[in-house]
């Protein structure tokens, strides 16, 4: 879904609005004011897929190293009972 990113011209405030194909013209939710810049709104939208796909490799990466550990759990337990 389209959400586009203005900045009120008249007071300067900042928003993201969702921009259907039927919407009524943005208005500043701050002044009311339909005089506004609209922003490049793929930067917010590419660094929050960034931001998921960095939150899922860290789990994964997480989830390896937890397997690891495990496993190097299990290999110490072997050579402690291999001891005696
Ligand atoms: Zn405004």
């Amino acid at each position: 879904m389209p959400i586009f990113e203005y900045q009120c011209r008249h007071c300067g405030h900042r928003f993201e609005q969702l921009v259907l194909p039927k919407s009524p013209a943005a208005e500043c939710p701050a002044c009311g004011k339909s005089d506004l810049e609209q922003m490049i709104s793929l930067v917010s939208v590419s660094s929050e897929q960034t931001r998921k796909a960095n939150l899922a490799a860290a789990k994964k990466r997480g989830a390896a190293i937890q397997k690891e550990r495990a496993h190097e759990e299990h290999k110490a337990l072997h050579a402690h009972y291999d001891e005696h």
